[in-house]
């Protein structure tokens, strides 16, 4: 079980929401077993630059931090191991 001191928790990347609104390019991606926002920009249209993790790959977040982690089975940081209550 992981513990609330862990440095980090791997989750995994659901799909890409993109939407406009007005000026600004809305980007957010969340894990879809605990809904952890993994990516949340909001950019100009036009810069055209939309940075996200490929879907089912696995990410790890720390404080405000995401990075891809390779591999493809969840290791023991998984968020698959979390309390199902803690994420509700
Ligand atoms: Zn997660």
């Amino acid at each position: 079980m992981i513990q609330a001191n862990d440095i980090y928790l791997i989750h995994v990347a659901g799909p890409v929401l993109h939407a406009t609104a007005g000026q600004q390019a809305i980007v957010r991606q969340r894990c879809p077993w605990c809904g952890t926002l993994l990516i949340d920009d909001n950019l100009p249209v036009e810069s055209g630059f939309k940075f996200t993790f490929a879907t089912q790959s696995q990410v790890a977040v720390s404080g405000g931090c995401a990075w891809s982690v390779p591999g493809e089975a969840p290791g023991p940081q998984s968020c698959l191991y979390l309390d199902p209550a803690v994420t509700r």
